[in-house]
């Protein structure tokens, strides 16, 4: 049986994605660097169970690292390939946009020669919302919507993933599906996303940082409605396609911090902060394309998620030593 590549399976979304994946009888073959962006242990932890499943293999190397893909794509049988490895995060591709272009960029177009030269079926790429930068317009945001005015060289470096997927379809006929993924949350987070580090911080008493009046609007997507997204994308055969995966209801990030004050049974002491560069007052998913391409359908509400969050946090987080780093002052 082929196996599905899945990159940065190590990983927030990577990791519930692998999971996913085994669990419906599928071979996964995870790659990751387990980078330093969080801690490298969260990554070996997020795919410790995963080591027992049938069917997962783990490689550890670098999407940059033209040699080590050459000899994984030589010595594996590969069908499709999710591609999620990435540098994530807003504010850190603002202090180093060279690693992120390396990364995003540079990365990607190292899989798509892969996938071209040796005959993969189908390409997801994890695309961001991030592309459509500073929106106007008060309608969610459609895929026709213009999304070459990033507001941060983490959206430029994923919608020039887009355009390089883009090009290597026109020309070898790959078949491609770009997601662009609204805010995710949920079990496993990305320790400096702002649920998970807002969680940690009432949790602790400290001051939590809100930056600008707290009415900016993100369109919080649960992990496991975006794992199901991913996979409706991995069937849909479809030439090439974008897809916003997002729950199309925006919630304004007071109303998140009240969440988190509810299921933690904490106040929380806010610390205001004058908007950051890079940030953008909302985001708002129009996800009818997905819907009717591979019936996407989001159904974890924010209180919901939020709730199983906070019980992830609680289980998980606290017991675990290695969980205890400094918190990072960037955010997405
Ligand atoms: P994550 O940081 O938890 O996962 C990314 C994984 O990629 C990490 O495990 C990391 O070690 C690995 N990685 C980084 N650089 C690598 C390299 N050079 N070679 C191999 N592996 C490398 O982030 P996530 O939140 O799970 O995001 C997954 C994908 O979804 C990313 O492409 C991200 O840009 C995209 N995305 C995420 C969100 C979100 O809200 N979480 C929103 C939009 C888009």
């Amino acid at each position: 049986m082929k196996e599905i590549m899945v990159t940065g399976g190590a990983g927030f979304i990577g990791s519930h994605l692998c999971e996913a994946l085994l669990k419906g009888g599928h071979r996964v073959v995870c790659v990751d660097n387990m980078d330093n962006y969080y801690s490298p242990h969260r990554k070996e932890a997020n795919i410790r169970d995963l080591q027992r499943m049938e069917g997962f293999r783990f490689l550890r190397g670098d999407i940059r690292d033209r040699s080590f893909l050459s000899s994984v794509f030589n010595e594996t049988d590969i069908g499709p390939i999710v591609h999620l490895a990435a540098r994530a995060g807003v504010r850190a591709s603002i202090a180093d946009p060279i690693l992120y272009t390396d990364v995003n960029v540079n990365g990607t177009m190292n899989l798509l020669e892969m996938a071209r030269l040796h005959g993969v079926e189908r390409f997801v790429f994890a695309s961001s919302s991030s592309v459509y930068g500073r929106v106007e317009e008060n309608r969610p945001f459609h895929e026709e919507m213009d999304a070459d005015h990033p507001a941060s060289p983490y959206g430029a470096t994923k919608r020039a993933g887009e355009l390089i997927c883009f090009a290597h379809h026109q020309i070898y006929g790959l078949s491609i599906a770009a997601l662009r993924l609204f805010t995710v949350y949920g079990p496993r987070q990305r320790p400096e996303m702002a649920i998970h580090k807002f969680t940690r911080l009432i949790d602790e008493g400290r001051e939590i940082p809100i930056y600008g009046d707290g009415s900016s609007l993100r369109d919080y997507t649960f992990v496991d409605d975006i794992v199901e997204g991913i996979v409706g994308a991995l069937s849909d055969e479809r030439g090439f396609e974008i897809y916003n995966l997002g729950n199309s209801k925006p919630v304004k990030l007071l109303d998140m911090v009240k969440t988190i004050e509810k299921y933690l049974d904490k106040p929380a002491r806010i610390r205001w902060l004058p908007d950051q560069p890079g940030d953008v007052p909302k985001t708002f998913a129009d996800n009818r394309k997905a819907r009717e391409h591979f019936g996407f359908h989001p159904e974890v509400e924010i209180e919901e998620g939020i709730k199983r969050f906070v019980e992830w946090y609680r289980q998980a987080h606290a017991s675990r030593p290695e969980n205890a780093e400094p918190i990072r002052e960037v955010s997405c």
